[in-house]
């Protein structure tokens, strides 16, 4: 049963006394169980799988040491070292928001005036869809109650706008940038479909995004920010670096995240499962140039 992984995790399932840290496993032909011993004494046991998670109930230590341990699987030893994690911190998910201009709405519309726009307007409106004012505005006074609050904001479609129109909340903003509470992503000035517009077209996105981003707001924009776009230039990752950015993240890749799992299978009923995807949630992205940004 040849011991394929030994991947150390942060993740806890409940135990008789509170949080139990998990060691995943990773096994070529399962079978039996699989142990994990800490100084010769056994600290863990699960069946054997493919991949095999294993409650270390008895791990001795303190949170934030590195702990040695030995697993065994069958015949099959290996040592590894293992972070004691620390259990009971909640992550909150704060939602982004994002501009469709010109296709679905005006620039107009999603800034301000939506509410002003006929019924037709708001027919096509979901009661969570409010205008991008009214969202900055909320993060904004969020932040304010809530010193842990942190968000992200993004395309100067509707940054711009804002620090025109409400020159009173530019001290805060900034104060919540520096502090890292508020990050800016994108160094673009909105989210260009890249596949039907020219290199220049790209080029001057990421001047004026990232110049407003940077050199107005005083943020430092690491992240493209392609969530909802409609294709992808094979130069942009190199257009990316050269405007001094590291990373990028999409919701549409070469399938949007719907695609594979509507219609990649048959019969086409129900849903498929997304690791049908052609390449892994996170990668390397290249351009032709050889620069490039790390992708999710
Ligand atoms: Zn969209």
């Amino acid at each position: 049963m040849p011991i394929s992984a030994v991947v150390p995790t942060e993740r806890f399932v409940a135990g008789t006394d509170g949080p139990v840290q998990l060691l995943e496993v990773r096994l070529d032909a399962p079978s039996g169980d699989v142990e994990v011993l800490q100084d010769g004494r056994l600290i863990g046991r699960a069946p054997a799988g493919a991949v095999t998670e294993v409650p270390l109930e008895q791990l001795a230590g303190d949170p934030g040491e590195r702990a040695a341990v030995t697993v065994r699987a069958g015949a099959e030893e290996r040592q590894a070292e293992i972070l004691i994690a620390e259990p009971g911190w909640t992550v909150w998910m704060i939602s982004h928001f994002h501009y469709d201009p010109v296709w679905w709405n005006t620039q107009a519309a999603y800034t301000c005036t939506w509410d002003d726009l006929g019924e037709e307007a708001q027919r096509v409106r979901a009661a969570f869809q409010q205008t991008g004012f009214t969202l900055v505005r909320e993060h904004l006074a969020t932040a304010r109650r809530d010193p842990d609050y942190r968000f992200v904001l993004a395309e100067v479609d509707y940054l711009k706008p804002y620090w025109d129109a409400h020159p009173e909340e530019r001290d805060h903003l900034r104060r919540l940038v520096a502090e890292g509470r508020a990050e800016i992503v994108g160094g673009t000035y909105n989210e260009p479909n890249t596949n039907l517009t020219t290199a220049e077209t790209t080029a001057r996105n990421f001047v004026y995004g990232a110049g407003f981003q940077r050199s107005v707001l005083g943020a430092d924009p690491q992240s493209a920010w392609q969530l909802d776009v409609f294709g992808h230039d094979p130069q942009f990752p190199g257009l990316a670096a050269a405007a001094g950015l590291s990373s990028s993240s999409w919701a549409r890749g070469p399938f949007h995240q719907w695609g594979p799992m509507m219609w990649t299978h048959e019969p086409r009923e129900g849903w498929a499962d997304p690791a049908v995807m052609q390449f892994p949630a996170e990668f390397e992205w290249l351009s032709p140039s050889g620069a490039g940004v790390l992708t999710h």
